[in-house]
């Protein structure tokens, strides 16, 4: 029995461990450091659900919905604190906090005491704080579908639940539900690619072993001195020390456009379009200031899609908190800062070699083998962003 034709394909989302009746699926790290479904044979009584619950079994129409442009918006959180500690404008606090105090559930990803992305709820405005920030690691889902249904279905509760995941989580998720709920609101985002978990792993061990010291915190999207960009990575120690990198001088991040050691599925990604299946989608409003430079804050500016009514009603209920203005949709998706939103990445020709030497060398060795972004045009790109804004 397989469940995808081709494994490539497979996004990890867990719709199949998710539905399957006879608990048969267990997912498994491959050696690349990314989940997949393990099908027990022996469990398996060959019902077919984990086949068509597959989103990537599906068509394109039925994943993402129509190919038509969303209403757009440009939105900056009022509360300073919040817009500081969120990665763009803050956009995401803004929806969950009107959940939160309808007495709803909210779902995002956050680190776990492993310092490994876990996909989790909150229930308290305090429990948003760890899911702010992005964090550029696939998640894991577990079980966290059949808890959404659980809070969807709770009896007489009829709790509003607010989802935020990528855009194939979501897709995950609305498979695995199979119909709609009209107290569940799903947010993802533009989503550019997700890198192993192993390396991001190996990158952790590589940090407490040069400092011989525990990390006590670690933020991939930091404004220091007050500012969206450029953006810092900053990593607390247990003995005190505190360390902030310049985004593209981090080994984590700074490879990131290197494409190295992402899922393979996301180099023929099946959620790729402006429309999307969510009812809402974040990105950072990069190049803001070319569509709308009114709208532009040097603190950060999220950019907001809206897909659906129920979209635009919850959009409409909490704009006030934020700064916020209705931008031209068809000059915001033409913009070159919008790629990623609409095609997948391309795989590095490395990408094989570089997988070989993964459990092979230790990751300062295996990144400085594979990245090939000299040191000059690392700072080239971050006196760009210093002096020009631009990144
Ligand atoms: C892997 C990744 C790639 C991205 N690529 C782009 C891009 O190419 N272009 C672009 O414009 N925007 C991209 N984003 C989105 C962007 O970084 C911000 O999420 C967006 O600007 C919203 O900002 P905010 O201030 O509202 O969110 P924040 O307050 O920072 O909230 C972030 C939200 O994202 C969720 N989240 C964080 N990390 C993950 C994760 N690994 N998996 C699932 N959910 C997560 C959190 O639960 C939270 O709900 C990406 C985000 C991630 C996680």
């Amino acid at each position: 029995m397989t469940i995808i034709e081709n494994t490539n394909l497979c996004n990890g989302c867990h719709a199949c461990y998710s539905i399957c009746p006879d608990d048969a699926i267990a997912m498994k790290e491959n050696s690349e450091g990314f989940l997949f479904p393990n099908i027990n044979c022996g469990k398996c009584d060959e019902c077919g659900l984990c086949k068509k619950t597959c989103p990537m079994n599906k068509t394109q129409i039925e994943r993402t919905g129509e190919s038509k442009l969303p209403r757009t918006f440009a939105v900056t959180h009022k509360n300073e604190e919040i817009l500081l500690n969120s990665s763009s404008g803050g956009a995401f606090t803004l929806f969950a906090e009107q959940v939160i105090n309808e007495g709803g559930v909210v779902f995002g990803a956050r680190f776990n005491e492993n310092w490994e992305i876990i996909h989790d709820y909150a229930e308290t405005l305090e429990g948003l704080a760890a899911f702010r920030r992005s964090k550029y690691i696939q998640s894991r889902i577990g079980d966290v579908y059949k808890q959404v249904k659980n809070f969807l279905t709770e009896t007489n509760r009829n709790r509003k639940v607010l989802f935020v995941g990528s855009p194939c989580q979501i897709g995950g998720l609305k498979s695995y539900l199979q119909k709609d709920y009209e107290n569940l609101i799903c947010a993802d985002f533009i989503c550019a690619k997700m890198p192993s978990p192993k390396v991001w792993r190996k990158y952790i061990e590589y940090h407490e072993k040069k400092q011989g010291s525990k990390i006590t915190r670690i933020a991939q999207r930091v404004k220091k001195n007050h500012r969206w960009a450029p953006f810092y990575v900053l990593i607390s120690f247990a003995d005190g020390r505190q360390r902030y990198i310049l985004n593209n001088f981090d080994l984590f991040k700074g490879s990131w456009h290197d494409n190295l050691f992402l899922r393979k599925s996301c180099h023929n990604c099946g959620f790729k379009t402006a429309n999307r299946n969510s009812d809402i989608t974040f990105a950072d409003f990069w190049g803001i200031q070319d569509i709308a430079p009114e709208a532009y804050d040097s603190r950060g500016t999220s950019l907001v899609s809206v897909h659906s009514s129920e979209g635009q009603k919850f959009f409409d209920l909490v704009k006030y908190g934020a700064k916020f203005l209705e931008v031209n949709s068809e000059e915001t998706f033409r913009h070159h800062r919008r790629r990623n939103a609409l095609f997948s990445q391309t795989m590095s020709e490395r990408r094989t070699a570089f997988m070989e030497d993964i459990d092979r060398l230790p990751f300062d060795k295996l990144i400085k083998k594979y990245v090939k972004i000299s040191f000059i045009r690392k700072v080239y790109r971050n006196v760009k962003v210093v002096l020009f804004g631009i990144r």
